[in-house]
């Protein structure tokens, strides 16, 4: 089941524990405060501020987004579609602007979700009616 995975929590803007709470403040990444993040999950408390700096390395998280989002769409428009590489790359950078929220919000969970398990006794699965 999905909500078990932590990809749940990446994709969903929760928790990576308990997988309800929210991750960051605003629920959309393209508003005004996109980048503010709660200090404690506010379900489980668990603390997404572990040290300082950590989330400097997520940097390196949102590099791999852009270059698979890079290769991939290359892959489709140059190489499948056929379309010019210059129009490629003049529609490359303004979705690669306009997807940066997005990265840096997806890159931040990923960063905790590969040091913080989910923990099944707090991810509330529906039970099944029999
Ligand atoms: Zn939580």
């Amino acid at each position: 089941m999905l909500t078990d995975s932590r990809f749940y929590s990446v994709l969903n803007n929760k928790c990576p524990r308990c997988h309800q709470g929210d991750f960051f403040v605003e629920k959309s990444a393209f508003s005004r405060h996109f980048d503010q993040m709660h200090k404690h999950c506010p379900h489980c408390g668990e603390n997404f501020m572990p040290e300082p700096g950590f989330y400097w390395a997520s940097m390196f998280v949102s590099y791999a987004f852009y270059t698979i989002y890079t290769l991939f769409t290359f892959g489709v428009v140059v190489l499948w579609l056929d379309i010019d590489l210059d129009y490629y790359l003049m529609g490359l950078i303004p979705t690669l602007v306009l997807l940066t929220p997005y990265f840096f919000r997806m890159a931040r969970r990923t960063w905790l979700t590969i040091f913080v398990a989910p923990d099944p006794s707090l991810i509330h699965t529906p039970t099944k009616a029999l």
